[in-house]
């Protein structure tokens, strides 16, 4: 069953066990007072891959990858 409250981020990224790029999900992990912490955890491996912070109020393009943990 497909949970229907999940945003369609088709994102791909770089998943250590599984050796290439995988389709990710994201999941807000905390809330900053500047933004929001996004973790990325792959979808056939369940694993991290990597996390982002987005900022509030402004698109920029900031992203911080962080692999492993
Ligand atoms: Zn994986």
């Amino acid at each position: 069953m497909e949970q229907s409250f999940d945003q369609f981020n088709a994102a791909l990224l770089y998943c250590n066990k599984c050796g290439r790029a995988m389709p990710v999900r994201q999941r807000l992990l905390l809330v900053l007072p500047d933004g929001e912490l996004y973790d990325y955890t792959c979808q056939t491996c369940h694993s991290s891959v990597g996390s982002k912070t987005e900022r509030a109020g402004s698109q920029a393009s900031t992203s911080k990858t962080r692999i492993g943990g």
